[in-house]
């Protein structure tokens, strides 16, 4: 059974958490386990953590942790949407799929079977930035996970009906998860306005006749420049010694030659000179109001202070936007945000579900009122205090576990440009003013820096009636 995920932006373990408790779920109480270190804000940089590169490129990192004899592997691939070019859109997401249909030695369906025997499972996601690959197994099936994982690198299968069956899965995948879907609908309209130039106007699932068209050569070669282990990061937690991870990797991954490196993108968004709208009809149950503002990257000095933002304006039943919109004005149902966490400079969005026949241009103003008071006013100590306190419960609740070590691990040596950041981030996240935030908040929530997206629901046209439009979920 391949499990797979789609995500539209790549966000953080961290952010993702916290975007879940914004979306309505009562955030946990839970404290740093030891009080005594979180005080001490930065932790010293394990010492058990190990890295080695091969040399062909592949870049390991190990973080022996022997409390349980469990591990979790996550192999990131720096290969997503915004890679992609028209034409091949959804082509890193394809491969997603791909990967659990066959190579050399083990044939369609033998990938999860054999790991599944052998108390495995996985998983697998794609973001406009990244392939991500998950295994989770008890230390017994250390080696097994190993050949597994380099045979359909080095030699995934290239099947003809393979292909054209798992392009319809994806076609169908489309359907369910972006075209049925108002609010992912919604969401790919404004990436795609607000980014004029950069790919991130590329939706990770694929433009529909993209996926109706790319060839077994554009799969080859992509494959081919994307796949390398010169462009990949392995990481494992858990109950193995970074001596015996080193030794099976240089076994079956040292043999995968490594390639040219893959073209770097270039391609820098012009500063936006004014406020974007996109408007969608069609089908649904309430309206949906997404507005969205460019920021930087997650390596920019304002990054913590951008996800404190997020965080106030979001999180959890009394922050700013959910008092407002939800309890003061009953306007929406429900409001969460998101930023993107990447290469290149993304986006910070907004996303609130109306009420039924609520008004967006209502919910609209409001959201702009709230987001210039926090301009004009910034924000208040106990806000900041709770912000921060959230922040630094997330990042011990992710490293409890081997996953979430595995996790946040890979996710600073890929967007951080180094694992070792995971560690200096509480004193970073606790090093940020509210003068810091005003000033964020001054300087992105400008009009003329904002995509606006509005989804208006239509009736239903009746069966036989002339229309393209497919029923809403
Ligand atoms: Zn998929």
């Amino acid at each position: 059974m391949i499990q797979t995920s789609l995500t539209a932006g790549g966000r953080g373990v961290i952010a993702a958490l916290l975007t879940a408790a914004s979306l309505g779920a009562t955030p946990s109480a839970a404290q740093p386990r030891d009080r005594t270190e979180a005080k001490s804000a930065s932790r010293a940089v394990p010492r058990e953590i190990a890295t080695k590169t091969l040399p062909n490129g592949l870049q390991i990192i190990v973080w022996p942790d022997h409390d349980i004899s469990n591990v979790a592997l996550y192999n990131w691939f720096h290969v997503g949407s915004r890679n992609e070019r028209f034409g091949i859109t959804g082509l890193s997401h394809f491969f997603e799929h791909m990967m659990f249909n066959g190579s050399a030695h083990h044939p369609t369906g033998e990938f999860d079977r054999v790991m599944e025997e052998n108390g495995g499972a996985n998983n697998a996601y794609t973001s406009n930035d990244v392939t991500v690959y998950q295994d989770w197994f008890p230390r017994s099936a250390l080696e097994l996970i190993f050949q597994l994982e380099a045979d359909r690198i080095c030699c995934l299968t290239f099947d003809s009906t393979k292909v054209e069956s798992e392009r319809q899965v994806v076609y169908s995948e489309r359907r369910t998860s972006v075209d049925d879907d108002n609010a992912a609908l919604l969401d790919e309209q404004v990436m795609a306005t607000a980014f004029v130039a950069h790919p991130y106007q590329i939706p990770v699932i694929g433009w529909p006749s993209d996926i109706e068209r790319w060839k077994m050569s554009d799969l080859k070669s992509y494959f081919r420049t994307y796949y390398a282990p010169n462009n990949a990061t392995l990481i494992l937690a858990g109950d193995v010694a970074p001596e015996e991870v080193f030794a099976l990797a240089e076994r079956y991954f040292g043999p995968i030659p490594a390639q040219p490196p893959p073209p770097p993108v270039t391609t820098i968004e012009p500063p936006q000179l004014g406020e974007r709208r996109v408007s969608i009809r069609k089908p649904g149950q309430v309206p949906l109001l997404e507005v969205a503002y460019h920021i930087g990257t997650p390596r920019d000095p304002d990054s913590e202070a951008l996800d404190l933002l997020h965080m106030i304006l979001t999180s959890g039943e009394s922050s700013r936007l959910y008092r407002r919109l939800v309890d003061q004005d009953r306007t929406a149902v429900g409001v969460g945000s998101s930023v993107m966490e990447g290469f290149d400079p993304g986006l910070i969005t907004f996303q609130a579900t109306l009420a039924p026949d609520k008004d967006p241009a209502a919910v609209e103003s409001a959201l702009y009122q709230e987001l210039s008071r926090v301009a004009r006013d910034g924000v208040t100590e106990a806000e900041l205090a709770k912000a921060k306190n959230m922040q630094l419960s997330a990042y011990w609740r992710t490293l409890e576990t081997i996953n979430g070590k595995a996790s946040a691990l890979g996710e600073n040596q890929v967007f951080h440009g180094d694992w070792r950041k995971l560690f200096s981030s509480p004193a970073r996240y606790a090093a940020v003013k509210g003068r810091d935030i005003q000033a964020l908040a001054k300087r992105i929530f400008d009009d003329k820096n904002r995509t606006v997206g509005v989804l208006i629901p239509e009736e239903e046209r009746r069966a036989g009636a002339p229309s393209a439009a497919r029923g809403a979920r």
